[in-house]
C-alpha cells in the first residue's frame, strides 16, 4: 500500500483549481472576445468617423458652393432683368402713362413674387408709379437704393423695411428685409430722368439656400448660414440672425476658399462646416456674402456610433457563443480528469489497489492517465524497495549501535583501568570525556566533570597556569610539559600531554578540541631527589660530602661577591687519627668521625656548613662575616675546644685533637679549589706547627685569575 504522502506528492499537479476548468475556459474566452470587439469598436471608431467626416464635410462644402453659386446667379437674374429695364424708352417716355408704367411694374411683379415693390421716381426721388400704387408721390430722395443708382451702385445689401413695413403684408410678422436692385433710366438725349428700384424680399434668399439643401442632402438635418461681408448673419436659425460671427469657416470663405472644416459654435456645440464665398456673377458684382452649411458633429457621426453599437453588441454575441463553446469543450476535457482525480482519491484511501483506467475523446488526458498509473505502479514498487532497505538499515545501524556501545565499553574499561588521566575538552572548553582515575586524584566521579570548564575542574589558579599551554593545544599544537599540584599533605607530580583532535580540526573558525593524558611521576620524581641527595652526602657521618661542599663553596664565593662581604673556607684533619684505629679499632673510628662532626655542626651557626671531604678531613663554610679574620679565629679557638673535650666512644675515652687551616675569600672572588687548597695548605702549617692549633692563610695571597 502506498503511503498518503508519497500518492499526495505525485497528485498534486492534478488538484483542483480554485476555479474549474470549464469556467476558466470560458472565462477566457469571454474576455478575449469581449476585448477583441472592444478593440475593433475602438478602430472602426477612429476610421469610421474621419470618413464620415471627409463625407459629410464634402457634401457641406458642395452645398455651400451650390448655394451661394445660386444665390448669385438670382442677384444677377434681377441685377440684368432691371439693367435691361432701364434702358428700354418707354420709362422715360412722357408720353406713356403712369397707370401704363404702373401696369408694366405690376406685371414684372407678379412674374416673380419675390419683389416686394418696384416703382420709379424722377430725379427729385417723387415716387412716379409703383406696383400696387404703393408710395407713388411719396419722396425717396433720402432712401439709399435711389442716391446710389445715380452714382453708379446698383445694388443694396440686405435692409430692414423702412417706408414699406407697415404698407406690405406681413404673415409672419418678423420684420420684413429687402435687397435693393436699382438703375438710372435717360430720355431720348441720354440724359438721365429717373431711377427705377426695386425691393428684392429678403425670404427670397432662404428660399434659395432652403431648395439647394433639399435636393443636396437627402437626410443629411444641415442649416444654411448667410453671413455679410462684415460677419454679420444675413440668414439663418432663429438666435443668430444680427449676430457677428468671428469663425475659422467664415475666414477661410473671406479669403476666397471653399472646403469644409470642424470649428465650435458661439453655442458651445461642434459642428462640421462646408463654407464658400459669392463672388458675383458676370456684370453683377456681389455682395461678398459668405455661405455656410453646417451639421452637428453629433449629429454628423450618429451614423458612425450606430455601426460601433452594432459591431459591439455582435462582437458580445460571438463572445457569449465562445464561452458556451469554451465551457463545452472545458466539460469534455475536464471530466476525465475528474474521473482519474477520484481514481486517485480511491487509491489514496485504500479503496483500490490501482489507478482504475480512464478513457477520454482527447489522447493527452489518455497519455496523462497510463502515465500516472505507471507512476503509480512505479512507486509502489519503489516503495517496496524502501521499506526493504529501511529494514535492512535499521539493523544495521542497531548492529553498529552495539559494536559502538561495546567498543565504548571495552576503551573506558581500559582507560579507567590505567593509572592515567585520559579526558577530552572540546572547541568550547568543556570536558566532554574523563576516565574512573579522576575519581583519585580529583576526589569525583566522572560524572562530575562532564560538561565542566577547564577552570571549574581545576580551579583558578592552576587554570591560569595552564593558559599558555592550553592555547597552544587549542591551535592545534601538541605539547608536553611538567606541572606540580597540592595532593592531600604533599605535591603530586604530573606529566601532562595536550594533543589536539585531529578529527575537529579545519571545522570553519573553530578552535580545536584536545585530548589531556596525565602521567603521575610523583613517585620517579622522589626517587631522583633522593638519589641526588644521597650523591652530595655522606654516608658515614650524614654531612654534606665533597661535591656538596664544591657547590656550597661556589655558591658561597658568588654571594660573597655580590654582597661584598667575607666568608671563610676552614680545613680541618684530626691529629693522629691513624692510631686511634689503631688503638681503638676502625669501629671506634668511625665513632669518632661522627661525633667529631656532631661537635663541629653543634658549634656553628646554621648558615655555616660541614662537610666531610674524606677520612678524617673536614671543611668548614662560613659566610657573611663582618671581621673575617677575627671571627674565624674566634671559630678556631671555639672548634679547638669543643674537640679537645675527651668523647666517650664504645666505653672508652677518646682524646682527640684537630688541626685548622683557614683561608678567608676576598671581594674579588677565588676559585672553590683554591681557596680549598689554601686552606689545606694553612692546615698543614698548623700540623707542622705541633698539632691542636690553627694557622691562617694570608688573604692577600687568595685572588685567583682563574675564577671568572
Ligand atoms: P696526622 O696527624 O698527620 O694527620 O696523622 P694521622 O694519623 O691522622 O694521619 P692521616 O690523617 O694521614 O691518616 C688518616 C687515617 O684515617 C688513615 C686511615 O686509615 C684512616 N681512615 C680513613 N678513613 C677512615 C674511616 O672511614 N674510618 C676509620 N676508622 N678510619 C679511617
Ligand atoms: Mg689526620
Amino acid at each position: 500500500m502506498l503511503s498518503m504522502n508519497t500518492i499526495r506528492q505525485a497528485l498534486s499537479g492534478l488538484k483542483a483549481p480554485v476555479w474549474s476548468l470549464g469556467a476558466s475556459l470560458a472565462f477566457w474566452f469571454c474576455l478575449l472576445s469581449t476585448a477583441l470587439t472592444l478593440v475593433i469598436v475602438y478602430v472602426i471608431g477612429i476610421s469610421a468617423t474621419a470618413k464620415m467626416r471627409e463625407q459629410v464635410g464634402m457634401q457641406l462644402a458642395n452645398l455651400a458652393f451650390q448655394a451661394s453659386d445660386k444665390l448669385d446667379k438670382g442677384m444677377f437674374e434681377r441685377y440684368r432683368e432691371f439693367e435691361l429695364l432701364a434702358a428700354r424708352k418707354f420709362l422715360a417716355d412722357p408720353a406713356e402713362s403712369a397707370a401704363d408704367k404702373q401696369r408694366l411694374l405690376d406685371q414684372m411683379k407678379a412674374t416673380y413674387p419675390s419683389y416686394a415693390w418696384i416703382g420709379i421716381a424722377d430725379l427729385n426721388g417723387k415716387v412716379l408709379a409703383a406696383t400696387n400704387g404703393l408710395l407713388v408721390g411719396a419722396d425717396v430722395s433720402k432712401r439709399p437704393w435711389f442716391g446710389n443708382a445715380l452714382r453708379g451702385v446698383h445694388i443694396g445689401d440686405v435692409h430692414d423695411a423702412k417706408l414699406l413695413a407697415s404698407k406690405l403684408p406681413n404673415p409672419t410678422g418678423e420684420p420684413l428685409r429687402f435687397v435693393d436692385v436699382a438703375f438710372p433710366f435717360s430720355d431720348a438725349n441720354g440724359r438721365p430722368v429717373g431711377v427705377i428700384g426695386a425691393h428684392l424680399s429678403w425670404s427670397w434668399a432662404d428660399d434659395v439656400q432652403r431648395s439647394v439643401l433639399s435636393t443636396g442632402v437627402g437626410r443629411l438635418p444641415a442649416q444654411g448660414i448667410v453671413v455679410a461681408s462684415d460677419g454679420t448673419v444675413l440668414l439663418g436659425p432663429q438666435g443668430l440672425i444680427g449676430m457677428r460671427i468671428d469663425l475659422p469657416s467664415v475666414a477661410a470663405a473671406r479669403e476666397g476658399r471653399d472646403g469644409y472644416m470642424v470649428e465650435r459654435w458661439p453655442d458651445g456645440k461642434q459642428y462640421l462646416v462646408g463654407f464658400s464665398a459669392t463672388r458675383g456673377y458676370q456684370s453683377y458684382p456681389g455682395l461678398g456674402w459668405k455661405m455656410l452649411v453646417r451639421q452637428d458633429a453629433n449629429e454628423a457621426y450618429a451614423q458612425v456610433r450606430e455601426m460601433q453599437q452594432h459591431v459591439f453588441w455582435s462582437g458580445l454575441t460571438i463572445a457569449l457563443l465562445f464561452s458556451l463553446l469554451g465551457l463545452f469543450n472545458a466539460r469534455r476535457i475536464s471530466g476525465p480528469l475528474a474521473s482519474l482525480s477520484a481514481a486517485a482519491k480511491d487509491l489514496m484511501s485504500g479503496r483500490s489497489s490501482s489507478l482504475r483506467p480512464v478513457v477520454s475523446g482527447y489522447s493527452e488526458v489518455n497519455g496523462l492517465g497510463s502515465a500516472l498509473s505507471a507512476l503509480v505502479t512505479d512507486l509502489q514498487a519503489n516503495q517496496l524497495a524502501l521499506q526493504k532497505l529501511n529494514l535492512s538499515l535499521e539493523q544495521r545501524i542497531a548492529d553498529r549501535t552495539a559494536d559502538l556501545a561495546s567498543s565504548e565499553a571495552r576503551l573506558r574499561t581500559i582507560t579507567d583501568s590505567i593509572p592515567v588521566l585520559i579526558a577530552y575538552v572540546d572547541g568550547e572548553g568543556r570536558c566532554n570525556f574523563i576516565n574512573r582515575v579522576c575519581e583519585q586524584w580529583l576526589g569525583a566521579p566522572p560524572a562530575a566533570y562532564l560538561g565542566a570548564t577547564l577552570g571549574a575542574i581545576l580551579g583558578e589558579p592552576a587554570y591560569a597556569k595552564l593558559l599558555p599551554q592550553i592555547a597552544k593545544a587549542r591551535q592545534g599544537e601538541a605539547v608536553t610539559f611538567d606541572h606540580s599540584r597540592p595532593a592531600g599533605n604533599g605535591v603530586q607530580h604530573l606529566q601532562l600531554q595536550f594533543i589536539p583532535d585531529g578529527m575537529a580540526a579545519g571545522k570553519g573558525h573553530c578552535p580545536h578540541g584536545f585530548y589531556v593524558v596525565a602521567h603521575d611521576v610523583t613517585d620517579t620524581r622522589n626517587y631522583q631527589l633522593a638519589l641526588q641527595q644521597d650523591l652530595l652526602t655522606d654516608a658515614l657521618t650524614g654531612l654534606p660530602n665533597r661535591a656538596a661542599c664544591m657547590q656550597r663553596l661556589r655558591d658561597a664565593i658568588f654571594r660573597a661577591r655580590r654582597s661584598g662581604k667575607q666568608m671563610a673556607a676552614m680545613f680541618l684533619d684530626i691529629d693522629c687519627f691513624k692510631a686511634i684505629n689503631d688503638t681503638y679499632g676502625h669501629q671506634v673510628g668511625d665513632q669518632v668521625l661522627l661525633e667529631f662532626g656532631r661537635r663541629l655542626r653543634a658549634r656553628l651557626r646554621e648558615c655555616d656548613m660541614v662537610a666531610r671531604l674524606s677520612g678524617d678531613e673536614f671543611v668548614i663554610v662560613a659566610e657573611d662575616l663582618d671581621q673575617a679574620h677575627a671571627a674565624a679565629v674566634v671559630m678556631a679557638e671555639k672548634i679547638l675546644d669543643a674537640i679537645n673535650s675527651p668523647m666517650q666512644v664504645d666505653g672508652h675515652t677518646v682524646q682527640v685533637s684537630t688541626s685548622i687551616g683557614i683561608a678567608i675569600s676576598a671581594g674579588a672572588g677565588t676559585a672553590p679549589n683554591e681557596l680549598v687548597r689554601l686552606a689545606d695548605q694553612a692546615m698543614y702549617s698548623a700540623k707542622k706547627a705541633g698539632r691542636n692549633r690553627y694557622a691562617i692563610h694570608p688573604a692577600k695571597s687568595l685572588k685567583s685569575e682563574a675564577f671568572a
